[in-house]
């Protein structure tokens, strides 16, 4: 059997309000994708510095029938393409299509897509960091067992912030946006 594959130093990004635009209506299509500034230079530095980046993303629009997993699948091609044609990578995709209602396994903040790359991947959460601009991504990372959880003030991070200092929840750092994010990662060498 052919053993799976080794990854040392693994970031789990949460894809909405972190890589890319947020919107209250989904991002149901390529043209309603857009990268937030100074992403894709995160991922490259990321990249760089010997990490793995792995999308960890709620898409309930599938099941709320708002897009098609080859629409879906679509976006993704074109953010991959457009990440790796600037120098980045993204090793890997997890999403969860199920409306909240389904009480499936994988919407964060259940830790079932971590766990999924974990089975699919040798992957040492210890030094495994998720990075979200929601309370579920810092709740999700916790739940996982990640060994760090950043969030950023981009998207919904400036509402969860203060949820999460509500909850007791704080995340281990709270970063302007992605390129911040990463250059705390890579200091941090966790
Ligand atoms: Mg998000």
């Amino acid at each position: 059997m052919k053993q799976p594959e080794v990854l040392h130093k693994v970031v789990f990004l949460d894809r909405d309000g972190v890589i890319n635009r947020d919107s209250a209506e989904y991002i149901k299509s390529r043209q309603e994708f857009e990268f937030l500034p100074g992403s894709i230079t995160a991922l490259v530095r990321l990249r760089e510095a010997g990490y793995d980046v792995i999308v960890i993303t709620n898409q309930s629009a599938v099941n709320r029938g708002m897009i098609t997993l080859k629409g879906l699948d679509d976006i993704h091609s074109i953010m991959k393409e457009t990440i790796q044609r600037h120098g980045g990578r993204i090793r890997d995709i997890y999403y969860c299509p199920h409306r909240p209602d389904e009480g499936c396994d994988c919407r964060k903040p259940k830790p079932g897509l971590i766990l999924k790359a974990c089975d699919q991947y040798t992957i040492d959460l210890n030094h495994a960091i998720m990075v979200g601009d929601s309370t579920k991504d810092i709740e999700c990372a916790r739940n996982a067992g990640c060994a760090r959880a950043v969030l950023v003030k981009t998207g919904n991070g400036p509402k969860s912030e203060k949820e999460l200092k509500a909850g007791g929840f704080e995340a281990d750092y709270v970063a302007t946006d992605l390129e911040n994010a990463a250059d705390w990662i890579i200091q941090e060498d966790v």
